[in-house]
């Protein structure tokens, strides 16, 4: 499932190629779209901004006019040179934008709606989202206060995932996170104190912005004799999908079981999260 660093990723390479340029087509290939009369809506319509809170993905036309894309589990952003082939089947194309030299492409995005600005500012589902763990200039008291509205109860692995509480964040830097600030992912939020909830986050947003800069390339682990440095090259984790594989510190297999309601699986060590 696309994280935020993923999305903001996502808003850059798309911004880059349509803010500036001549949208010369707007193409809404799916039935469910057919009435909606987009292409006609946005037709010689500049793009003004391309940009993200959390997961969701907004890209602004002028005339108060924004298309609001959410990608689920399953989709994804393409951008592509005129003529290039894609990477993904024409057919689950949800959404094309052609400008003279490049083509973006949604594919397989179930959330995608085309809202006048004023209403994304007063939509419910985005007024409830919690502060964007990739913003610059991050809301930590805004995020305690949401964590602490929120049921006491809830194992912080859970919590944590509430894109009401802390929105971008996904399965990967949840697991990660809590493993770097050595908090056990089961404990109640009621348990968790304050600065605790803050190491994790402040574990995983430069990881997070450096993933942006790297065109939303995840690494957390790089090594023995480099733990966790950013911007070395591969994909590797301390515990996200190892299950029972040997503790990167400690040795200890990491173990992985299903938490809260949606069952999202949560990679943790028993010893060094204990
Ligand atoms: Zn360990």
């Amino acid at each position: 499932m696309p994280e935020g660093d993923t999305i903001h990723s996502a808003a850059r390479r798309v911004g880059a190629v349509l803010v500036g340029h001549e949208i010369v087509e707007v193409e809404t290939p799916q039935r469910r779209h057919a009435m909606d009369r987009w292409p006609e809506r946005l037709a010689g319509r500049e793009v003004h901004a391309v940009d993200a809170h959390g997961k969701h993905l907004f890209i602004r036309f002028e005339g108060d006019l924004t298309l609001h894309s959410h990608l689920r589990m399953t989709g994804k952003w393409g951008v592509y040179r005129r003529g290039e082939r894609w990477r993904r089947s024409p057919r689950r194309a949800w959404l094309v934008i052609r400008t003279a030299d490049h083509e973006v492409v949604e594919f397989d995005g179930p959330v995608l709606e085309l809202m006048t600005e004023s209403r994304t500012r007063f939509d419910r589902r985005l007024a409830m989202l919690g502060p964007d763990v990739l913003a610059e200039d991050f809301d930590e008291s805004r995020f305690l206060a949401r964590l602490r509205g929120d049921d006491s109860t809830r194992g912080v692995g859970d919590a944590l995932l509430d894109q009401r509480t802390l929105a971008g964040i996904g399965n990967v830097w949840k697991s990660e996170g809590c493993f770097m600030a050595g908090l056990d992912p089961w404990r109640r939020t009621g348990e968790v104190s304050d600065e605790e909830a803050l190491e994790v986050v402040r574990g995983i947003r430069p990881l997070m912005r450096m993933s942006v800069e790297r065109g939303g390339r995840i690494v957390t682990y790089a090594g023995p004799n480099h733990p966790a440095r950013p911007g070395a090259r591969g994909s590797d984790y301390w515990v996200y999908e190892r299950t029972g594989l040997p503790c990167r510190r400690c040795g200890t297999p990491i173990r992985a079981r299903g938490q809260g309601d949606d069952n999202r699986t949560t990679y943790w060590c028993p010893s060094c999260q204990s």
